[in-house]
């Protein structure tokens, strides 16, 4: 199966581009086909967890992804007067008790990590999906630029907005959660020390949740601001005074480190009900295409590099494209539905955990 297979994989986010790497470490050729011009990502800090490391260290990527991480061995919940109510070390999600920790990187730098790995000739951009026919076991894509390929396995890793789904799978909209995110990274010397060390840091009121996430090996601090709002469109244009005025009973350093931003990225919160078919013969989904989630459990992109991981190992195991495919969908579907749910929650300084999933991960 392996050097015959025609791979297109759709999208070159954290997904796509980690689909590709693992199934080119695995042995087998892709073509990666991207609507953009270039590749960018949005500069917000991430948790990059144990399950997700393993797969970098698997793709020969380990020191790579050392050198634009550092690993964080808690977290700390601060009321919005800034004192400390809760430590909390980072879940056991695997086999080993040693591996409570995360490797906090900055989104760009994790996608250009994997970006890097992937031979030009291979990345396709410019090419926005049109439309995608299925003849049986193999189908045909049709890109907006005229191109049309033929694939015996297509991956749509097209974001929450898939095409893919919408085509194959599911097509119920996105749904809005009445939230604001705010993203900015200042420098770790613009936080009046509330942004030291290796240590997320995180403000969760009934209403707001603020993340402080530190980028030692940037010497930057991702900040993060959710805040409830009913605008609905994607990239809300809303005066930053609607966030502002939700931080006014904070410490004034938090509201300072608020105000002095000007560049903030604001999205309205969207996730996607979980989808119960992901796969047929040859066209599956991968990353938020699957299961975009809200951020509260930070496990986004973590999903979708897992998921590329077992895709790979799926296929590799597999008779057929169609047996792998079952395969990996049986193996991801439950553990990304209950990230999808557990993320709905909005933190606050009522709860006694950060990490609900600790129930279904430390007793298994
Ligand atoms: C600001 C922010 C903070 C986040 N924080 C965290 C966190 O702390 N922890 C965590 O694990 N996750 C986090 N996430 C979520 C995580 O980044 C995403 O879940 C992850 O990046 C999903 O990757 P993806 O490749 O599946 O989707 P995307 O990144 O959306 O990539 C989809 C790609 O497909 C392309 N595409 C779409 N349609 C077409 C088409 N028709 N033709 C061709 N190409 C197409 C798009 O241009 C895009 O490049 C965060 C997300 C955001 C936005």
């Amino acid at each position: 199966m392996k050097s015959n297979l025609r791979i297109a994989i759709l999208g070159a986010g954290i997904g796509g581009a980690s689909a590709a790497v693992a199934l080119r470490h695995a042995g087998f050729n892709v073509e990666v086909y991207e609507q953009a011009a270039a590749i960018t990502e949005v500069g917000a800090g991430i948790g990059l967890r144990p399950p997700s490391i393993h797969y970098f260290t698997k793709w020969g990527l380990q020191e790579e992804i050392e050198r634009v991480t550092h690993k964080s061995v808690q977290i700390e919940i601060l009321s919005d007067q800034a004192e400390v109510l809760l430590k909390e070390q980072w879940p056991d999600l695997t086999n080993d008790p040693n591996e409570r920790w995360a490797r906090l990187i900055h989104r760009a730098d994790c996608l250009d990590t994997l970006i890097n790995a992937i031979p030009t000739e291979y990345l396709h951009l410019n090419h926005k999906v049109k439309n995608i026919v299925r003849h049986g076991d193999y189908a045909e894509i049709e890109f907006e630029n005229g191109v049309k390929v033929e694939a015996d396995l297509v991956i749509g890793a097209d974001g929450i907005r898939s095409l893919t789904r919408n085509l194959f799978f599911s097509q119920a909209e996105p749904v809005f959660h009445s939230y604001h995110a705010y993203r900015a990274l200042v420098n770790v010397d613009e936080t009046y020390g509330l942004a030291t060390g290796d240590t997320l840091r995180i403000v969760a009121t009934d209403k707001v949740n603020l993340y402080l996430l530190p980028l030692k090996y940037r010497k930057q601090v991702s900040v993060d601001i959710t805040v409830p709002h009913h605008d609905r469109t994607g990239r809300p244009k809303v005066p930053k005074e609607d966030m502002l005025n939700q931080l006014k009973n904070f410490h004034p350093d938090f509201q300072k480190i608020a105000e002095n931003v000007n560049n903030w990225d604001v999205r309205a919160l969207y996730d996607i009900d979980p989808v119960q078919q992901w796969s047929n013969e040859c066209i599956t989904l991968l990353g938020d295409a699957a299961h975009s989630m809200l951020h509260n459990q930070g496990q986004g992109a973590n999903m979708a590099i897992q998921d590329a991981g077992i895709l790979a190992e799926c296929l590799l195991e597999a008779e057929s494209v169609a047996e792998a495919l079952q395969k990996y969908e049986t193996l991801r579907k439950p553990v990304c539905h209950l990230f999808q749910n557990l993320s709905r929650q909005f933190h606050n300084d009522k709860e006694d955990t950060f990490f609900p999933e600790k129930e279904f991960f430390e007793n298994k």
